[in-house]
């Protein structure tokens, strides 16, 4: 369905960016993968999902809290592909304190990766589309971007702020054939919420099964973690034909979560 598109998805080195980026793949777009850590591997793994479909991989390490690598990496995404087509916005961190004591560096990290560089890849990725008639910007928001969670002010600051961008983005686009929207998924079991299950466990001193259970309990009505794979198909419908004119939205994919 997507052979000869371009996919631009930011921090898919691990968790719901590779879970995205393979979904892509599998669908025949070449894929430009970005973030931190192991290449290799992931890079592996992409090229084994669009393998079938002679889908093709490319790299880019920039840091998605510099402006300039984010520029760098979307010229090199042209000069590799021709342009980019799909743009996934989803690299994204977390660091949990009350306000008062929310390390000032974080914050604006947080708002810097989780929000910000959507606006750059954003700015710079659409000019092509709009003269291609042709897009799909798809911002991995959360269902932190609906509600709130108590000690999670940057990120859920920032995923309403992407929520907002999503819609600016879809509206100035409307007549066209770029489309923008969000996913906004509840717990997905990747190294980002394995953090806070580690913190859960050491903090009432329970095993990690215990921990899991106990924060899908606190908010995922499901009890289930939501799937990189799962994620992966909602943005392949996003990319397809029957979603021409889905704009706009900020779709959950939270076990009921925002629901409640
Ligand atoms: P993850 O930690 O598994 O992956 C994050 C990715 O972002 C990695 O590839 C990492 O290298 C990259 N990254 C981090 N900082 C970067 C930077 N400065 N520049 C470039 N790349 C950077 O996390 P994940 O859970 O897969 O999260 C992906 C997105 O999904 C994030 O935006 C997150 O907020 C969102 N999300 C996650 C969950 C969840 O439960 N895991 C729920 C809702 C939304």
């Amino acid at each position: 369905m997507l052979k000869g598109k371009t996919a631009l998805v930011t921090g898919s080195t691990s968790g719901i960016g590779l879970g995205i980026a393979k979904a892509l793949a599998r669908q025949g777009a070449n894929i430009v993968l970005n973030g931190f850590g192991d290449m290799d591997g992931p890079r592996a793994e992409v090229l084994a999902a669009g393998e079938a479909a002679g889908a093709q991989v490319a790299y880019h390490g920039a840091d998605m809290s510099r402006v300039a690598d984010i520029e760098d990496m979307m010229k090199y995404s042209a000069s590799q592909f021709g342009r980019v087509d799909i743009l996934v916005n989803n690299a994204g961190i977390q660091h949990v304190a009350n306000v008062e004591n929310f390390p000032v560096e974080r914050w604006d990290s947080i708002i810097a990766i989780n929000l910000t560089s959507a606006f750059h890849t954003s700015r710079l990725a659409l000019p092509a589309m709009k003269s291609a008639n042709w897009g799909r910007i798809i911002n991995v928001a959360s269902v932190h971007g609906l509600v709130g969670s108590a000690q999670k002010s940057a990120y859920v600051a920032a995923k309403h702020g992407i929520v907002g961008l999503t819609k600016v983005t879809a509206l100035e686009n409307a007549t066209t054939g770029v489309t923008c929207n969000a996913i906004c998924p509840g717990w997905v079991l990747t190294p980002l919420v394995q953090k806070q299950v580690d913190a859960k466990a050491a903090e009432h001193g329970i095993s990690n099964e215990e921990a899991k259970k106990l924060l899908l309990g606190e908010k995922e009505p499901s009890m289930q973690f939501t799937t990189p794979e799962e994620l992966g198909e909602l943005a392949v419908f996003f990319c397809s034909p029957a979603a021409n004119n889905v704009r706009g939205v900020a779709w959950n994919m939270d076990g009921g979560w925002a629901a409640q």
